[in-house]
This record gives structure tokens, sequence and C-alpha cells, in this order.
């Protein structure tokens, strides 16, 4: 794949200046230290994400600055300042209190994009809960698994969820109280062990003393994707707000006057890390839109609250270049001033597309749930090489090794991503599977489950998840590669690939592939598509079959579950699909 790279590094082309002007340079100087300072801490010691996040701004005159633009799924609109945000936390900490919630317990919730959740989530770190999001389309099994595994003893949700909680109520001994959330005013009686939101923060004082934790007290527990097997509970400290606020900061390129928009749910990593903490503990005013994916609907969204910013996924990215440049030209899109995409791997072509159509090429960055924050990325300030994940973070020592964990390979070489273990966000434990966490350390090494290679420059490019690197005929070929290539052809809307075995190459490369709108499955169109991607691909990596599928498998939070093609093709169990699209 030969895609030039984008230059970006000319700041006089860039509409505001970056807060990361040479990352050499800052690389050298940056201390955590530092940024440690950045942070307030909280009076006499400790440290509270929630704290970082909305009361330290009440001091400042961001006191009354929007912290949350939101809209509604039937277009009913709210805001909230940074102040309002945080009288309605102290109010929900106290509510937690009275109910009995100490620090350690875990308080999940399970709801739609409403403003309650963040008051929710905020206020339950002020009392030092462990919070635990939950993404609202979760079916029963999912959010018993999840509550279940680490003995949630609060669940906040709505009536319209709360069926899927009676459910499983039995299974669930150690859940002692559902707080039921009820912002549509619907008719609904409560039940054993509920509770009326509303009613118990009427009553509720405005202030409280945040809980005095510490930077390693546990703070939050996230369920990763899914993607490759059971979800794991990924537990973070609040010492992981550092990580939150210098990436927000300088890979996001957060300035005071920015309008932000992160279109992930707060029930994924990313809804948090960067729909909460990242961007609030920087005092930026954020947007939130309840509603789901719809490119007319996004761009306008974008063109009435005039965000600036804005970070999205290479699923959505990838839906509305197949939506097409219609919908683009019907919008004002000139507010947007930088784009950033994180989740799975970018296809060059769709950071190409961002930068034709939109004007702005997506700026892709790498991280994981057990990461925290982001680790690899693209700055504003440096030329962008479409397909790769960018340079690793100020603070970051990233790394390709060997098969055995040991050895540092060379740029070119093709190995496994492992990061230098103590970042200030990194996760803490498996919750419940401390065999498993340290597992995935190696020496000082925290070995992500990656495979990439990096250049002479030290940009790092994916190859895939270890487990889905293909072999075939002796070759290691990453499905990323192929599916990037895949999605060059004009009738490709989306490409998943896997290895089946062979008897004479070990695997051979089978495609699956979804459409673009207009386009018809036939057989010419097959070889069509097979002819075009031999053009551009060694031998080996072509796929040697190709199937069209009107969708491809995908999670909840919109990653290809290549497994799943994998097991439905060979005919074998698809393991944990709690977290499979529907
Ligand atoms: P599970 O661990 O349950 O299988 P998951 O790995 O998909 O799920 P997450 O923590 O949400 O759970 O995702 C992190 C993974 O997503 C990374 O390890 C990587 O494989 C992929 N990923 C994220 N961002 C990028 C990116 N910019 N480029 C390539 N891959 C990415
Ligand atoms: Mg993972």
């Amino acid at each position: 794949m030969d895609y030039t790279p984008i230059k970006k590094s000319n700041i006089d082309q860039l509409s505001v200046e970056p807060n990361l002007l040479n990352l050499q340079k800052t690389r050298e100087a940056f201390k955590w230290e530092d940024i440690d300072r950045e942070l307030d801490g909280l009076e006499g010691g400790g440290l509270n994400i929630a704290y970082e996040v909305l009361d330290r701004h009440v001091e400042t005159s961001n006191k009354d600055k929007i912290a949350l633009y939101w809209e509604g799924k039937n277009g009913e609109t709210e805001t909230f300042s940074f102040h309002d945000l945080s009288r309605l936390t102290n109010r929900f900490a106290n509510v937690l209190t009275k109910l009995g919630v100490k620090k350690g317990d875990r308080v999940f919730t399970y709801m739609d994009r409403i403003p309650e959740i963040f008051i929710c989530l905020l206020g339950a770190l002020k009392v030092g809960g462990v919070i635990g999001p939950l993404f609202s389309a979760f079916g029963p099994d999912a959010v018993k698994d999840r509550l279940g595994d680490c003995e949630a003893r609060v669940l906040i949700t709505t009536p319209k969820l709360v069926p899927t909680a009676h459910e499983i109520l039995e299974d669930l001994p150690a859940l002692e109280t559902i707080i039921i959330v009820n912002k549509r005013g619907r008719d609904y009686d409560l039940k054993d062990k509920e509770v009326s939101y509303e009613d118990l923060m009427k009553g509720a004082s405005d202030e409280f003393d945040i809980e005095k934790t510490d930077k390693e007290d546990y703070a939050i527990i996230h369920y990763t994707s899914g993607t490759t097997g059971k979800p794991k509970g990924v537990v973070h400290a609040h010492q992981a707000i550092m990580g939150h606020y210098a990436t927000a900061k300088y890979v996001l390129d957060l300035h005071p006057e920015d309008i932000y928009w992160c279109t992930a749910d707060p029930g994924w990593v990313t809804g948090t890390s960067y729909g909460i903490f990242g961007p609030w503990s920087n005092g930026i005013s954020q947007v939130v839109y309840e509603g789901g994916f719809g490119a007319g609907h996004w761009y306008r969204i974008i063109e009435k609250y005039k965000v600036t910013v804005w970070y999205t996924a290479p699923t959505a990215i990838r839906m509305l270049m197949k939506a097409g440049e219609k919908p683009v030209s019907k919008h004002n899109l000139t507010s947007l001033r930088y784009t950033c995409s994180v989740g799975e791997p970018l296809n060059p072509e769709a950071v190409v597309w961002g930068d034709k159509v939109v004007g702005l090429p997506f700026h892709d960055n790498w991280w994981q749930t057990e990461t925290g924050c982001i680790q690899i990325a693209n700055y504003p300030v440096q030329d962008i090489r479409p397909g790769s994940m960018g340079r690793p973070f100020l603070g970051v020592t990233a790394t390709i090794l060997d098969d055995n964990f040991e050895k540092e390979l060379s740029p070119g070489e093709e190995g496994h991503l492992a990061l230098k273990k103590g970042w200030p966000s990194m996760f803490r434990t498996y919750w419940n599977k401390q065999e498993l966490y340290d597992s995935r350390f190696k020496g000082d090494w925290y070995i992500t489950g990656d495979k990439a290679t990096r250049d002479e420059e030290g940009y790092f490019w994916f190859v895939g998840r270890a487990d889905d690197v293909i072999n075939t005929g002796g070759h290691l070929v990453g499905p990323f590669e192929v599916e990037s290539v895949l999605i060059e052809h004009p009738a490709v809307a989306e490409a998943g690939v896997i290895g089946i075995p062979d008897p004479l190459v070990m695997e051979v490369i089978k495609a699956f592939v979804s459409l673009k709108d207009g386009y018809e499955p036939s057989d010419d169109l097959i070889k069509d598509i097979k002819r075009f991607a031999r053009k551009k691909l060694h031998a080996l990596a072509c796929p040697r079959k190709l199937e069209f599928l009107p969708g491809l498998p995908k999670t909840k939070s919109g990653k290809i579950m290549r497994r799943l093609l994998k097991a439905r093709e060979l005919g074998l169990p698809e393991g944990d699909t709690s977290t499979l699209e529907e």
C-alpha cells in the first residue's frame, strides 16, 4: 500500500497552535510528576478522579462554563455547567451514602447516554465507589456476567432497561439496590430493592466531602470489548486520571475554546476515558448525543454545536464513507479543526477519505482497555503516514518483541507490541483473574497481544491481533493489510479476513466482504475483487476464497469479530457473544 504521507508539519497550515509542537523535544523534557502537579489532588492529600474533572473547575473561571451539551434521541436538549455537575454529583454522592454505599463498593450504570449517567458515575467516584459502566444494548446474560463477576452492590438503570435486571436478580445475591432513573417520566411502580433516583435526589444536599481516595485506590472496572474472547474486567485506579488528562491535552489537542465530541458510549473505555475524564479534567466543553449512528444526524450534530475536535472510530468512519459524499455536502462542517480515531486499525483509505471529503485526515491512535489511555498516536503537528498508528505518547516506551518476549526487534521486523510497564493509567488487575494479569507481563514489558512493526522514524504499524495473524506457506499475514486493500476496491464497504486450515500451506486466506449500496454480489465481482487484490498484495496474502455478507459480525463497540467469522466458517462453538451487535 503506497500512500504518500499527509504533510501536517507546517504549523501555519493549522488553525490553532497545537499543544504539542515538537514530540521529540517534549518527550525529552516530559515527566509524569509535572502532569501530577497540573492536577490538583485532594486537600490534605489523595487523588479522586471526580474532583479533578469537576470540582476543581468550580474554583476557577471555568465554574459557569458549559461542560455538557446534551442532545436526546428525540431532539430534546439540556446543558450543564461544571458547577451544575459538581453540585449534582455531590447530591448523588449523598444519595449513595444514605444507601450505605462505601469506599470500594462496585456501582454499575446500565442506561442510555443520558446526562444522569455522568452524574451517577462521577457521584459514585466521590464516595470512593468503583464504577462499572455498562452499554445499554447488553442483554441479561452480559449484565449478569459482569455484575456477578465483581459482585456489584448497586445498579443504576431506567424503567426501559430494568426488566433485564429483573430476569437475573436471583443470580446476583450481592446486588442490594437498584436505582431507577426515570428521566422521561414513565409510569413505573418500584419493586423490591428499587429506589427512585428523582425522589432521593430531591432531598439530598448539594454539599459533599469527597472520600479521601488514594491514587492507588480502585476507581473503574471496564469489561473489554470481547473481540477475542470472554470480556475481562479491567481495573483502573484513580491515578489513571493523569493519563486521561495528559493525552486529552497533547493527543486530542484540546484547547479551552474547543467544542469536543467523542462518539463512544461510556459503556466502553473510550467513552469514559475520553467521553468524561480526558476532556473534563482539561475543563473542555463537550457534546453528547444520545441517538445512534446516522451519517446525516452526525453531520448535523457537528454543524449545530460547531464541534471543533471529533474523536470517533474506524467502523463509524467506514459507515460514513459508505454513505458517500452527498450527506457531507449538505452540512457546514467548517468548525472542525481536528479529527481522531481509535478502536480498530484505521485503513489508510479512511484517513485519505477524511482528508479529501472533510478536509481533515483522521488521526489514528492506539490503546486498549488495559492501557487506560492512548499509548501510540498521530499528533496534529506531525506528518501522517496513512495506515500507521503513529508514535508512542510522551512518557510511554513502546517496542516490538520477538516470540520469546525477550529481544527487541529492529525496524521493519514484525513482532509483539509491548509497553514498558509503569505508566499511571496502566490497569492494576483483571478482576478475579490475577493469574491472567500476571501472564500479560514479561520482565519489564506489558505484552499487548497485538502484533506490529516499527519503521525507521519510530512510527508503529498494526499487523493484527496475535491470535488473528495468518500463517500461510510459512508467511505471516496480518488481516489488516489484506482488509485495507480490499476496501480500496470501489464496491467494498467492509472486509474481514481470516485464515482457514489447509493441508498444504497451513492456512489459506478467506475474505468476507460487505458491499456498498448499489453493488450486487456476483461471481464476476468476486473475480474482480480478487484481481484487484492481486495487483496490490503479495501472492500469498491474496484471498483464496471470498464470500459476500450483508454485514460483518461486530462487537457493540463496532469491532469486527474475526473469531466469530472463523468459528462460523469452521463450524466451531461461537464462544462468548455477549458483546455481539445484533
Ligand atoms: P478483548 O480483549 O475482550 O478481546 P478488545 O481487545 O477488542 O477485546 P479493547 O480493549 O476495547 O478490547 O480493544 C483494544 C484492542 O483494539 C487493541 O488491542 C487492538 O487490537 C485494537 N485497536 C485499538 N485501537 C487500534 C488502532 N488504532 N489500530 C489497530 N488496532 C487497534
Ligand atoms: Mg484486548
